[in-house]
C-alpha cells in the first residue's frame, strides 16, 4: 500500500495532471479515469485525460467525457497518471507525454505490469483498476458521490462480467456496496452499459457467430471479423466488443480467440479462458498480455496466417495441460 500512499503524497503536492487511459479503452480504463478526474477536481487540480481513441459511443453517458483529449488537443501538464495500463505500448500515441512528463505513476492491476513509471501502484488481486482508484480516494480523503462513484461502478462492472467472474472478490461486493451507498442508479447504468446497442452492432455479432469454428474436439473457439467487413457494416471496433464472450460461452470451448482487423492492416487478437488455460501466457508469447482468463496482443499477416498462428498456440497451450495431469 505504501506505493499508492506515495502517489497520493504526489496528487496532493503538485497540481497539473495528464490521465492516460489505454488503447482501445474498455470501461476500466475509462471509468478509472473519468473517476480519477473528479477526484482530481474535488482536490482543486488541473488535469486532463488522454487516450489514443475517441470515447466509445456506449461510456456516452458518464460525466467529463469531454475532458478526453488526444495528446495534440491537450496541455504540457508535468504530472502523468497511467490507468489500467500494463505496458508502454498500451499508451499508444500517448506515450510521449510519459516520456516527456516530471512525475509518472501507474495505477494497474495487471500481472504483466512492466512497472514502467517513477511510482507504480499494480495490485493484481484487484478485480479492475477502478478498485484501487477507490482506495487512492480514500487516502486523499476525498468522499465518495455519485459521479465518483458511478465511473467506479462501470470500471468495476465491467471488469468482472458484471460482478460474475473469478476476479470478483468480497473486496469487490464490499466497494461496490458502498459505490451503491452514493445512490447511484445501478439499473440504469446497466442498461447505458449493456443493453443500448446499436442494432449494426447486434447484427454484427450475428454475422461472426454465425461463422464460428471450433477446433481440438471444440475446446478451442474462434470467430473473426476483417476491417473491410466491419466498414461494409458501419461499424468499428467498439462495436466488436463483447462478441468473444459468446464464443467463450460454448459449452465445450475451454479457450476462445476473437480475431478483428484494424484499419493499419493488422489484427487484434483477444483471448478468454474458462480458467484451465492461461491466455496471458499465450498472449505475452505475441507481445501482448492480459489476465489468466482474459488477454489480447496484435499481430500481422493475412486473417488465416492469425488464426492458423493463435489455433496452434492455443492447442500447444491445451496439450501442455495434457502432459502435466
Ligand atoms: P480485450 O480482449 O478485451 O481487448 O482485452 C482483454 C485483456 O487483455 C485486458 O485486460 C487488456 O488490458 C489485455 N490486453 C488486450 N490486448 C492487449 C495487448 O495488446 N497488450 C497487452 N499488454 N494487454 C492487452
Ligand atoms: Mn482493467
Amino acid at each position: 500500500m505504501h506505493e499508492l500512499r506515495a502517489i497520493a503524497d504526489m496528487i496532493l503536492e503538485n497540481d497539473g495532471f495528464t490521465l492516460i487511459a489505454h488503447v482501445s479503452p474498455d470501461g476500466d480504463t475509462l471509468g478509472s479515469s473519468l473517476a480519477m478526474y473528479a477526484i482530481l477536481s474535488r482536490l482543486g487540480k488541473r488535469a486532463q485525460i488522454q487516450c489514443e481513441q475517441r470515447l466509445p459511443v456506449v461510456y456516452g453517458f458518464l460525466p467529463y467525457t469531454n475532458t478526453i483529449l488526444r495528446p495534440r488537443e491537450s496541455e504540457p501538464y508535468e504530472n502523468v497518471i497511467t490507468l489500467d495500463c500494463a505496458a508502454p505500448d498500451r499508451l499508444g500515441i500517448c506515450l510521449p507525454t510519459l516520456e516527456g512528463a516530471v512525475r509518472t505513476a501507474n495505477i494497474d492491476h495487471h500481472l504483466t505490469n512492466t512497472r514502467f513509471a517513477q511510482l507504480n501502484y499494480v495490485d493484481a488481486s484487484a478485480s479492475a483498476t477502478g478498485e484501487i482508484v477507490f482506495q487512492l480516494a480514500g487516502l486523499l480523503n476525498v468522499p465518495m458521490d455519485q459521479e465518483i462513484a458511478g465511473c467506479l461502478y462501470v470500471a468495476i462492472s465491467t471488469d468482472t462480467g458484471n460482478f460474475a467472474y473469478a476476479n470478483t472478490t468480497p473486496e469487490t461486493m464490499r466497494i461496490a456496496a458502498k459505490l451503491m451507498e452514493t445512490g447511484i442508479d445501478i439499473a440504469q447504468i446497466n442498461q447505458s452499459t449493456y443493453h443500448s446497442l446499436p442494432l449494426k452492432r447486434v447484427k454484427l455479432m450475428g454475422h461472426v457467430l454465425n461463422d464460428m469454428q471450433v477446433f481440438a474436439d471444440g475446446k478451442i473457439g474462434v470467430a473473426c471479423v476483417t476491417w473491410p467487413e466491419m466498414q461494409r457494416r458501419c461499424t468499428s471496433g467498439e462495436d466488436a466488443d463483447g462478441i468473444i464472450n459468446y464464443v467463450r460461452d460454448v459449452d465445450t470451448v475451454e479457450v476462445a480467440i476473437f480475431i478483428r482487423g484494424v484499419p493499419n492492416g493488422s489484427f487484434k487478437v483477444s483471448l478468454r479462458s474458462k480458467g484451465k488455460v492461461d491466455v496471458a501466457r499465450i498472449a505475452h508469447a505475441f507481445d501482448g498480455g492480459g489476465h489468466v482468463r482474459a488477454a489480447g496482443c496484435t499481430l500481422v499477416g493475412t486473417m488465416a496466417d492469425v488464426k492458423n498462428t493463435m489455433v496452434d498456440a492455443a492447442i500447444a497451450a491445451l496439450e501442455e495441460l495434457g502432459n502435466a495431469d
